[in-house]
């Protein structure tokens, strides 16, 4: 299958594969998410990536074989740095090697540094900048940075050529404010806003009140249908992270692969190998099962050489309990752990 260079590309793809009722012999994926650095000059109250917790981070070397190893292995790598920092704007050159397009920042380094940063992204092939931007008066609770200082720095990717993605995450808190930040993008001429499902398996209780229940859910759905029907938006690409179960409506991809039993493809399985890396050296199913019951493998170093090791893989399908893989793995597994334990 095409290395695409973006996470949402593949995921497509293969939904629209199994949607149509294509067979393991005629696509067989392998994706690895290589997440090589948690450090980050700032500190999000949602971080999914649990940014600047340890300040874990791989050498240049390590990262640089790793990728190797899986790329010779048949892998599309996405490798991942929570925040570009100049210390790891070398691991530029190991988003080319792997033909990856797209890089995430909460746009700091771009205002101190854009003069330098900008071209070494052209320099090694990255053409889209993500950045995350919550509502008025969200987003300096939620991300302890200026507004402003985000609207700046989505600025200045655009100006400069660069396609920019908005990552929203939806809360009970922000869930209202869609339409009105959707309209203030149409003037900064975003590309792309991806929606993002906050979701905590325990790392944020605080924060637990925020998550989508169903009737959210719900809500979403009605206002995804009204933002993909209003002309005004057809210039932005609009997308959604799995974890907000299969599209309910028309005939998108992820609607036709939940139907052929194959929307989530987390994990070794029969139809692929979707793989998640963290940069103390475990392997996941998904970057959204990274708890320790869901470890299937570890990064070890044997004879200065790196080794994807299995061999203490454990049945993480039983982890999350009556699984199907009609819908997000993450999500059954949340609706199961938490949403029963508030409810007690
Ligand atoms: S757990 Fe959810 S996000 Fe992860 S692969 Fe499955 S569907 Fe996708």
């Amino acid at each position: 299958m095409e290395n695409y260079g973006r996470r949402k590309e593949l995921r497509n793809k293969v939904h629209e594969i199994f949607g149509e009722g294509h067979n393991t012999e005629e696509c067989f994926y392998k994706y690895a998410m290589v997440w090589m650095s948690r450090k980050c000059n700032s500190k999000c109250k949602y971080c999914y990536q649990d940014g600047d917790t340890v300040n874990n981070a791989w050498s240049y070397e390590k990262a640089d074989a790793v990728t190797s190893l899986l790329l010779a292995e048949g892998y599309h790598v996405q490798p991942l740095i929570n925040e570009w920092l100049p210390e790891f704007w070398d691991f530029l050159k190991i988003m080319k090697k792997c033909q990856w397009k797209e890089i995430t920042t909460n746009g700091l380094v771009i205002i101190d540094r854009y003069k330098e940063f900008f071209p070494l992204l052209k320099e090694n092939g990255i053409t889209d900048i993500r950045h995350s931007l919550f509502p008025k008066g969200i987003h300096e609770k939620i991300t302890g940075r200026n507004r402003e200082k985000t609207l700046k720095a989505i600025r200045l990717s655009k100006e400069h050529g660069f396609r920019v993605v908005v990552n929203y995450v939806v809360t009970t808190e922000t869930l209202p404010h869609i339409m009105e930040v959707c309209e203030e993008l149409l003037e900064l001429e975003i590309d792309e806003v991806q929606f993002m499902n906050l979701i905590y398996l325990g790392r944020a209780k605080d924060l637990q009140k925020q998550l989508l229940k169903t009737d959210d859910l719900r809500a979403f759905w009605g206002i995804w249908k009204t933002l993909n029907e209003d002309e005004r938006f057809k210039n932005i690409e609009f997308d959604f992270q799995a974890n907000f179960g299969p599209c309910p409506q028309g005939n998108h991809v992820s609607t036709k692969a939940a139907e052929k039993d194959h929307f989530c493809i987390a994990g070794k399985n029969s139809y692929g190998h979707f793989l998640y890396i963290t940069p103390e050296d475990g392997i996941y199913p998904c970057f959204l099962l990274s708890e320790p019951q869901f470890k299937i493998g570890e990064v070890i170093c044997k004879n200065n050489t790196y080794q994807l090791d299995y061999s203490n893989s454990q049945d993480w399908e039983k982890a999350v309990g009556s699984f199907s893989r009609k819908n997000c793995a993450a999500t059954q597994f949340l609706m199961k752990t938490i949403l029963s334990n508030q409810e007690e």
